[in-house]
């Protein structure tokens, strides 16, 4: 455990620097497997024994309760949500647990009231938060180049960059703001893409039904000021082989969106779009499940137009 000097800013890196990491689902899982194979010392807590077990196959270190993962210089969530983030860091005793100068990040997609008054009770201890949730789903995880949106005090973010550069794509790691900002850009950033999803959806069955080819659609939209990254990756997979990304439930891209709507009346914004977007998430997760990919909100079109969307289906126009 390194000896905090409120006067200067930490160094980490392996060697030095001990984690602790509890969440180890579709993302936390290969995102601590990461940081194990860059040399970091990682103590890992998960309510699930299989993706304990398999990290510590890879060098890991399991620890019993939650706030013994608290014990380390650095402690990384990445939890469903709110609920469990006041399991792991009120209930469980992660904030009473750290040491002074230690840093909790936050890296699951939640809101900054969730975290507030572990944020709190860190400050009364001396211990430091930084909020940064992230993009580019599980293969992002895997593959370490996750987009992330960093937000907290400037020295705090600086300090734990190094374990950032580790996890994601160093020309995509933000600063977004102070203490919160990352939460909320994280939420903002999910609704515009669900906003593309359902759009993309729409058009694409109007195109389909009038008789359009589904490849050359996609071609001109993507050549057109329309063009949107969802057009360009995103839908690819479904129309190429019907993948809509089992790797994030349905049932978070449903919270995710939930938290979205309560931050827009939170801020008194207009949220027309977003609200009905909303529904369209609902709607799709009461038909295909709470484990259902985060995509499946686009087949509700494809069951509305009586057939997928596909690539190389011959289109069959309206009468
Ligand atoms: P997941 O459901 O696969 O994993 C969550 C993990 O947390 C599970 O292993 C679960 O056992 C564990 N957990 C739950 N409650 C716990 C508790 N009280 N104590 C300890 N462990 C507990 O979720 P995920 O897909 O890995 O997503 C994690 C976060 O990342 C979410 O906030 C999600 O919105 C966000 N996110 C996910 C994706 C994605 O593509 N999957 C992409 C970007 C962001």
């Amino acid at each position: 455990m390194w000896h905090y000097d409120a006067m200067s800013s930490r160094v980490v890196e392996p060697g030095r620097t001990a984690i602790g990491f509890v969440g180890l689902g579709n993302m936390g899982r290969p995102m601590a497997g990461h940081l194990v194979a860059a040399g970091y010392e990682v103590r890992v807590y998960d309510v699930a024994p299989e993706p304990v077990a398999d990290l510590v196959a890879r060098g890991a270190t399991a620890v019993a309760e939650v706030a013994e993962a608290a014990k380390a210089d650095v402690l990384i969530t990445m939890l469903p949500g709110p609920t469990q983030i006041a399991q792991v860091m009120l209930e469980g005793g992660a904030a009473e647990a750290m040491a002074p100068g230690a840093v909790w990040i936050d890296m699951s997609t939640s809101v900054p009231q969730a975290a507030e008054v572990a944020v709190a009770r860190l400050a009364a201890i001396g211990a430091r938060a930084v909020d940064a949730p992230v993009s580019g789903m599980a293969h992002g995880a895997r593959a370490a180049t996750l987009q992330i949106f960093a937000g907290g005090d400037d020295d705090v973010v600086a300090e734990v960059r190094p374990l950032f550069e580790v996890l994601g794509d160093p020309d995509r790691i933000l600063h977004v703001g102070g203490k919160g900002t990352g939460y909320t850009v994280k939420l903002l950033i999910n609704q515009l893409w669900f906003a593309h999803l359902v759009a993309t959806a729409e058009i694409l069955s109007i195109g389909a039904n009038a008789g359009v080819d589904l490849a050359v659609l996609r071609q001109s939209l993507l050549a057109s000021p329309a063009a949107s990254n969802f057009l360009a990756a995103d839908v690819d997979r479904i129309l190429s082989d019907g993948d809509y990304d089992e790797s994030f439930a349905l049932a978070l891209a449903c919270k995710d969106s939930g938290l979205a709507v309560d931050l827009a009346r939170h801020t008194g914004s207009p949220s027309e779009l977003l609200g009905l977007v909303d529904q369209v998430f609902q709607r799709a997760r009461r038909h295909y499940g709470d484990d259902a990919g985060e995509m499946r909100p686009f087949q509700l079109y494809e069951d509305l137009v009586g057939r997928p969307l596909r690539y190389g289906h011959a289109p069959v126009a309206a009468e």
